[in-house]
C-alpha cells in the first residue's frame, strides 16, 4: 500500500479518541505520550531501537551499571526529574566528586588550592558570561567566542599574586566547559550564551543511573501497550482533510500507520540530516533554524581495575591541562578529565574511572571503535587514556592492581539514532537562538505535527533531560488544547509557568 493509500480519506476517522503518534521513545517522547494517554488519546510510539530511553542508557558491562548518557541531574530546584528521582529511590552524590586536583601541562601537580581556583574562577566566569549575554544579548555582536569574554576576565581579575603562568593556567582550564556544551569551547557563541542558564540549584550526579527514572517515564508507555519498538521511522506525509490534518507514518520496513497528530522527537541531529522525510517538506524557516542550532559531541570512557589504587586520598576528580605527554591522538594537548567512581557512596562506589571527551578528541577515539576489531579498539583507547591515569596517585606501573580490567566507551556519534551526536548546543555565529528554538518548537501552524525533545525545551532546560521531560509534556499540552481536550487559557497558563 502507498502513503497515499493508506492515508483515511475525509470523514473516515475510525476512533473516536484522537490517534497520536509519537516518533521516539527517549524521555521527551515517552512523557508525552505518558500525558497524552492519561488524557484519553489513543497512542503509538514507535522507537528504532530495540529498547527505551534513547540518550539515556545504562550497561552493566563492567559490573554495576554505568550510565552511558545523562548523568546528572542539573539543577536540583524547581527540576521535575528531582521528583522521578525521588519516586524512584535513586541515590545520589552531590559534594563527593568534587574534590579536585589539577596537574599542570608538565604532568606535575599544581598546589591544591591553586588548581581548585582555577576551577571555581572557571565556573564564575562562565555564570557571569551567561548573565552578561543575557543582559547585553543585543548589544553583543555576532561571531563572537564566549573564550573571548573569559579572556578579558582573566586580563582583568589574574588570580590575586599571580602572573603570566597562572593566566597561562587559566586559559587552558576553560577547556574544561567543552564538556558541557560538548564541543571546543572556542566554538561557544557569546552572544547566546545565555542558553546555557541551568536550573537554578546544585548538580547532583545520580550514583544508582538514571535507569530507574527510565523506567518510571516509561511505566505508562509501556504498561498501556503503546510502545512498538524496532520501528523505525522513515516518513510522515500530512493531507489536509475536511476534517483536519490527518498523518500517515511509514516505517522502514514498509509498515503504515495513520494518525490524527504526531509529535516527533528525533534528535536535532536527526532532523539536520533529514532522517525522516516529511511531505510536505518542512517550511524553509524552520529547515533554516534546524540548521542554525548547533548539534555537539560528548562521550564517556569507563576505566575499571581490580582496586581503586588511587581513593587513598579524597582527590575525586582529576584534571590533566594541556598535557605535554599527551597521546599522539591528543597531539593539540586538548584538557582531560576524570572523575573516580570509587568516591561513590556505598553500594555504587566501584574501582572505575570516567573520562568525558568531547569535540575533536570523541571522533578520534569513537572513529577508533568503529572501525577497529574490538581488541585493538580496546587497546587503542588505553593507550590514549594510559598517559593520564598513570599519573594518579598510587599509580604503580606494572603492578596488576593498576592494571585496567576493563573498558566501557561510549559511541554516540555514529549512532544514527542519536543523531550522530550527543546535544544541542549553540555555535559561534548564531544570530539568535531563543528564535530558533521558538521556530522549532512552534512547527507547522495547524498541521498537527510537532517537533519536540531537548532542543525544543523550555530555555532553561535546554539540552538536558528536564528540558526534554518538559518539552514532552508541553507538546501533548498543544496537542490536547488542537483536539479541544484542553482550553487554550489552561495550556498558555501552565505554558507559562514552564517560562516558555
Ligand atoms: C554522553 C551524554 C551525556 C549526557 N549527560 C547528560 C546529563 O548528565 N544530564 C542531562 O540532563 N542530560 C545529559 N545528556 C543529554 C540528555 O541525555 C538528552 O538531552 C535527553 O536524554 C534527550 O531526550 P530526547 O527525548 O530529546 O531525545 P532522545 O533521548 O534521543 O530520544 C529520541 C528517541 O528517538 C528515537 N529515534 C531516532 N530516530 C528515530 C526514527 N527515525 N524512528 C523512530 N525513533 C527514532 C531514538 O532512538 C530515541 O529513543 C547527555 C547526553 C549524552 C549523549
Amino acid at each position: 500500500m502507498t502513503i497515499a493509500e493508506a492515508a483515511p480519506k475525509d470523514g473516515e476517522q475510525a476512533s473516536k479518541k484522537p490517534k497520536v503518534i509519537v516518533i521516539g521513545a527517549g524521555t521527551s517522547g515517552l512523557r508525552a505520550a505518558e500525558v497524552l494517554v492519561q488524557s484519553g488519546c489513543e497512542v503509538v510510539v514507535l522507537e528504532a531501537r530495540d529498547r527505551v530511553g534513547g540518550r539515556i542508557a545504562t550497561s552493566s558491562k563492567l559490573g554495576l551499571p554505568l550510565d552511558l548518557g545523562a548523568n546528572w541531574i542539573h539543577g536540583n530546584q524547581g527540576n521535575p526529574i528531582i521528583d522521578l528521582a525521588e519516586r524512584a529511590q535513586c541515590s545520589y552524590s552531590v559534594d563527593e566528586l568534587d574534590d579536585t586536583v589539577v596537574y599542570a601541562p608538565d604532568g606535575t601537580l599544581l598546589p591544591k588550592r591553586l588548581g581548585e581556583e582555577l576551577v571555581t574562577k572557571m565556573w564564575d566566569y562562565f555564570d557571569d558570561g551567561i548573565e552578561y549575554s543575557a543582559r547585553n544579548f543585543s548589544e553583543i555582536k555576532t561571531n563572537v567566542s564566549f573564550v573571548e569574554y573569559y579572556r578579558s576576565r582573566v586580563e582583568a581579575d589574574c588570580l590575586e599574586g599571580q602572573g603570566e603562568k597562572v593566566k597561562e593556567y587559566q586559559m587552558k582550564v576553560v577547556e574544561l566547559l567543552g564538556g558541557i556544551v560538548a564541543t571546543d569551547i572556542k566554538r561557544q557563541d557569546l552572544k547566546n550564551l545565555h542558553l546555557e542558564k541551568p536550573i537554578p540549584g546544585e548538580n547532583l550526579f545520580v550514583s544508582s543511573t538514571y535507569g530507574p527514572v527510565m523506567s518510571l517515564m516509561a511505566k505508562t508507555a509501556l504498561e498501556n501497550g503503546c510502545v512498538r519498538l524496532n520501528a523505525p521511522v522513515e516518513q510522515v506525509e500530512t493531507v489536509y482533510t475536511a476534517a483536519g490534518p490527518l498523518h500517515t507514518v511509514c516505517t522502514k520496513d514498509g509498515e503504515t500507520l495513520n494518525a490524527d497528530a504526531v509529535i516527533v522527537t528525533v534528535p536535532l541531529g536527526s532532523l539536520k540530516q533529514d532522517r525522516i522525510k516529511f511531505t510536505p517538506a518542512m517550511p524553509d524557516n524552520i529547515r533554516q533554524s534546524i540548521k542554525h542550532l548547533g548539534y555537539g559531541s560528548l562521550e564517556k570512557t569507563y576505566i575499571s581495575f581490580p582496586t581503586a589504587f588511587w581513593a587513598a586520598e579524597s582527590t575525586s576528580y582529576f584534571i590533566f591541562l594541556a598535557p605535554e605527554y599527551a597521546p599522539a591522538t591528543n597531539s593539540e594537548r586538548k584538557i582531560i578529565s576524570a572523575i573516580s567512581l570509587a568516591h561513590l557512596p556505598a553500594p555504587y562506589s566501584q574501582p572505575t574511572l570516567l573520562f568525558y571527551t568531547h569535540g575533536d578528541i570523541s571522533k578520534r577515539l569513537t572513529d577508533t571503535l568503529q572501525w577497529d576489531s574490538p581488541d585493538v579498539s580496546r587497546q587503542n583507547i588505553l593507550a590514549f587514556f594510559q598517559p593520564y591515569f598513570s599519573r594518579l596517585p598510587g599509580y604503580i606501573a606494572d603492578d596488576p592492581a593498576c592494571t585496567p580490567v576493563d573498558i566501557l566507551s561510549t559511541n554516540w556519534l555514529n549512532d544514527e539514532y542519536a543523531g550522530n551526536g550527543s546535544y544541542t548546543n549553540f555555535p559561534v555565529g548564531l544570530v539568535d537562538g531563543v528564535e530558533d528554538i521558538k521556530t522549532i518548537r512552534e512547527g507547522v501552524p495547524g498541521s498537527r505535527l510537532w517537533l519536540c525533545g531537548e532542543h525544543t525545551a523550555p530555555l532553561l532546560g535546554l539540552a538536558s533531560v528536564s528540558g526534554a521531560y518538559w518539552a514532552g509534556e508541553m507538546t501533548a499540552r498543544r496537542c490536547l488544547v488542537e483536539f479541544g481536550m484542553m482550553s487554550e487559557d489552561a495550556e498558555r497558563a501552565l505554558a507559562m509557568a514552564d517560562g516558555l
